[in-house]
């Protein structure tokens, strides 16, 4: 098969596109034909070797991925060959034509969902149910911050909090990604860039401040971030790309909580509540996967370049 292989840590310019072995399904093991894998920004830090996780090499990189069930080992119960699916955090990278995943990872593609829109679903969706639900424990009533709305995480963040009944404030860092990030439905969008937004945004509480905040870059926003709380306050870290010193009185005078997670600590319990809840989302319609690019296989250099740029409009996925 076609894949992007990684000899050695380093620069985008490291992978290459190669032919690989196709994997086959041992028991408990399907093998999925890829049609879109997500890029995610783990991927690129993964690749430059600087994660927490560091694959053997040579590896094939990407952690999601939708597709059709190709051929499935023995012991495989809940899939067929010919089955859409999503998989996330697979046994095999999904930047190729064909990806190793347990059944486990593997998880049904509604007919409505396009394979771009399935390739984006297990990290953005994921991680902002279980940030929603199981860290934040939001509710209908409270107001949502999505610290950086306009990307893959950010997007999905501000569907399923409406969905759920709260008010959604929501930050981009440009005029388009402010546009989707209404468009997807937060009441209020304001621009990261400005200075003075934060005062914007508890404007917009009407001096209150939020109860809840997702943010995905810490290591600029935190210090701000605690003092935009509301009493009993939580800050949820999802991302952060280094360090940052904070006023913890902001946090005393609030009874507020700072809480931060990785998607790959969740639980079997809360993996099947997110898949569940994001599997009904799909159907309703009240989760709608948003495709910013599609990009060639072979150009998974620029795709690497690219997530890591400011201006997000969605999910940047790549076509085997
Ligand atoms: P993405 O699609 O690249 O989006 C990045 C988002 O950050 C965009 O909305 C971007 O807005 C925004 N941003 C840029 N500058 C910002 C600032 N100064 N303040 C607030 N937001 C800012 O990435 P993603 O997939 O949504 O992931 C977001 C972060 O969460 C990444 O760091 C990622 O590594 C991390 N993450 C963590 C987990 C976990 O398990 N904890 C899971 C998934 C992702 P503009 O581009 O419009 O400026």
């Amino acid at each position: 098969m076609k894949a992007i292989v990684v000899h050695e840590f380093g620069a985008p310019e490291v992978m290459k596109l190669e032919e690989f072995p196709t994997p086959k399904a041992g028991p408990g093991q399907a093998v999925v034909r890829i049609h879109a894998a997500g890029v995610n920004p783990f991927d690129t830090y993964m690749r430059a070797g600087t994660y927490a996780i560091k694959p053997q090499l040579p590896y094939v990189p990407g952690g999601e991925g939708a597709g059709v069930v190709h051929s499935v080992g023995e012991g495989i119960t809940q899939f067929k060959a010919g089955d859409r699916v999503y998989v996330g955090h697979p046994v095999t990278g999904t930047y190729a034509e064909y990806s190793l995943a347990l059944e486990s990872q593997l998880h049904r593609l509604p007919e409505r969902t396009t394979f771009s829109q399935g390739a984006g679903i297990y990290v953005a969706c994921g991680t902002a149910y279980h940030a929603l639900y199981h860290h934040a424990k939001a509710r209908a009533s409270e107001t949502l911050l999505v610290h950086g709305a306009s990307g893959g995480v950010g997007i999905a963040a501000v569907q399923i909090a409406r969905a759920m009944g709260m008010t959604v404030i929501g930050t981009a860092g440009s005029d388009k990604g402010l546009e989707l990030v209404r468009r997807e439905g937060a009441q209020y969008a304001f621009n990261h860039n400005t200075p003075g937004y934060t005062d914007d945004i508890l404007n917009a509480t009407n001096g209150r401040g939020v109860n809840v905040i997702l943010e995905m870059l810490a290591n600029v926003n935190l210090a701000a971030d605690l003092k935009l709380l509301a009493r009993y306050g939580r800050a949820i870290i999802i991302g952060s790309r280094g360090d940052i010193s904070i006023t913890p009185r902001d946090l005393m005078a609030r009874t507020a909580s700072v809480r931060g997670f990785t998607l790959w600590g969740i639980t079997e319990a809360e993996e099947a509540d997110v898949h569940a809840g994001i599997f009904a989302g799909l159907e309703n319609g009240t989760i709608r996967p948003v495709v910013g690019k599609e990009i060639p296989l072979a150009e998974a250099v620029r795709a690497h370049k690219e997530i890591l740029e400011k201006g997000a409009h969605g999910k940047i996925i790549l076509i085997p």
